[in-house]
């Protein structure tokens, strides 16, 4: 959990533009992009542009800000676009808590109830 940053992570690589992502939106402090591996149609991911931290217990509280409003502003137009019947939001931090790429992430996973979840 308290690990240093790598700078070579796939998000931080995203960011770099090194490695190609469909974006849906990005500004001075975040990116929302498509989840490469969709767990449904509209899995987005939300980062900071601004911040290394690996994890929430990282995280300066003003970047977290930045993203957790992101994150409602992108499920207000998933909400739109997409008209799901709900949505998951998930976080998570440590290879025991799921983690798998080790730049802080927010996923929104739109949901409906005759779709089950992909992997
Ligand atoms: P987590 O760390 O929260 O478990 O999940 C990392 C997420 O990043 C996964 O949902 C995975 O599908 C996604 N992901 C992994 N590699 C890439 C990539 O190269 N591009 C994009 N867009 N998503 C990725």
């Amino acid at each position: 959990l308290h690990a240093a940053y790598d700078p070579d992570n796939i998000f931080a690589k995203i960011l770099r533009g090194e490695i190609p992502s469909v974006k849906v939106w990005e500004d001075d402090d975040v990116l929302v992009f498509m989840d490469v591996f969709p767990q449904s149609e509209g899995h987005v991911l939300i980062i900071s542009k601004t911040s290394t931290a690996r994890t929430m217990l990282e995280m300066e509280p003003e970047a977290l800000a930045k993203v957790t409003a992101a994150t409602q502003r992108t499920a207000k137009a998933i909400e739109k676009a997409l008209k799901p019947e709900g949505f998951s939001v998930f976080q998570y931090n440590g290879d025991a808590g799921g983690q798998t790429v080790f730049h802080l992430h927010f996923h929104i996973v739109p949901r409906w109830s005759d779709r089950p979840m992909k992997g």
